[in-house]
């Protein structure tokens, strides 16, 4: 997809504040309050805090500007997606989630909505074209999953689950709404972790959900303002300040991403490279329709435990670390979660340090296994 396609909705983000008077900050101010002077009958948007705050709604502006959709915002993305979870969903429905997607949403799913008479579901997302949706409340979809990497269709999903009756939900964490755009493709709500590429600084926990309907969109945020899982205005302050440099981060994230794929399946000590931007990768056709970049991690497959860790320990580039979409390159072997990978397994987030670099220690690391 054309990459322009964003340099609008970026302006946008840029310039929400519209004209602002002679003596005004360019940068949004940071709101500490618990309370607004409010006399007489309660009016006006700020009335109390755990309602709203105006670092919150700059925040929220340069958010919707990027979504090209109301957003209601989340101290990171688990709170966003229980959010969408607790305030959509009632004792009988039935759910399907990925198997193969970031695996604290089924763990939410198992011991909290289960024991409140909520089912669920597990498909692979790279079944879901051929999984029928009849009986399911809601459907969700990450694209690319996370840590495999495997794609789904999202305009193809959302069309026939909606038809079965379903609500569309999908994780965009991993593309950012400037890389994939779930809402345009037919999705009903997009959820991102903003603690990934969206903030990008590795120092901040923070979630959104975006949509153009009200009736999805209002009762999470009655969740947030019932509930209290709000968002502190110092780190919607510095996500907003993470966002003004999104683009040019995540540019250059994937164009490094892809570049290191590349390089990396022709190293004799890497028995499988998993990044949609090769097209070896079963839904590469797909990648190039549906996203815009091909994402900033790869799946580095090496011949065992002993051969990952070593790897990972002796790149001088690379943190260990246990996240993804950061400023600083970070690998972990991912089973060491559970998760349904190969010993050798390694989840590669390609960061912003120039490629060249980054890919002299990547093969030194490589080489010395
Ligand atoms: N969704 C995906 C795809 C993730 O990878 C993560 C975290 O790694 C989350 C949601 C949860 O985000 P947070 O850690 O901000 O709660």
């Amino acid at each position: 997809m054309d990459p322009a396609d964003n340099d609008e909705r970026v302006a946008r983000a840029l310039h929400h504040a519209g004209a602002l008077p002679p003596g005004a900050s360019l940068a949004p101010p940071l709101v500490l309050t618990t309370a607004y002077v409010l006399p007489g009958d309660p009016q006006g948007e700020y009335q109390y805090a755990r309602w709203a705050n105006p670092t919150w709604s700059a925040l929220d502006a340069a958010l919707e500007a990027l979504e090209d959709a109301p957003v209601v915002t989340f101290p990171s993305g688990m709170a966003a997606i229980a959010a969408i979870f607790y305030g959509l969903l009632k004792a009988g429905d039935r759910i399907l989630l990925p198997a193969d997607g970031y695996y604290t949403t089924r763990i939410l799913a198992e011991r909290f909505l289960t024991p409140m008479g909520v089912t669920f579901e597990r498909v692979a997302t790279a079944a879901l074209g051929e999984t029928a949706f009849d009986g399911f409340r809601l459907v969700m979809i990450e694209t690319p999953s996370n840590p495999g990497l495997d794609l789904a269709d999202i305009r193809a999903v959302a069309t026939r689950a909606k038809a079965a009756g379903a609500i569309v939900v999908v994780d965009n964490t991993m593309m950012t709404p400037l890389g994939q755009r779930p809402l345009d493709l037919g999705a009903d709500v997009a959820v991102c972790s903003d603690t990934k590429a969206v903030n990008g600084h590795s120092d901040v926990l923070f979630g959104h959900v975006a949509s153009r309907e009200a009736a999805y969109l209002d009762p999470v945020r009655d969740w947030r303002r019932i509930a209290g899982a709000i968002p502190g205005p110092f780190e919607a302050w510095l996500v907003h300040r993470g966002i003004e440099t999104l683009e040019l981060r995540f540019a250059r994230m994937c164009d490094s991403a892809l570049l290191l794929a590349q390089r990396l399946r022709g190293h004799r000590a890497v028995r499988a490279v998993a990044y949609p931007g090769l097209p070896e990768h079963p839904a590469h056709e797909l990648a190039r329709r549906q996203m815009r970049g091909f994402g900033s991690v790869i799946g580095l497959t090496l011949a065992d435990k002993t051969a990952a860790e070593r790897f990972i320990g002796n790149c001088r580039y690379v943190r260990a670390a246990t996240s993804f979409g950061g400023l600083h390159t970070s690998a972990e072997r991912r089973a060491r979660w559970g998760d349904q990978v190969p010993e050798g397994f390694v989840r590669l987030s390609v960061g912003c340090e120039p490629v060249e670099p980054l890919w002299r220690d990547l093969e030194t690391a490589l080489s010395g296994l």
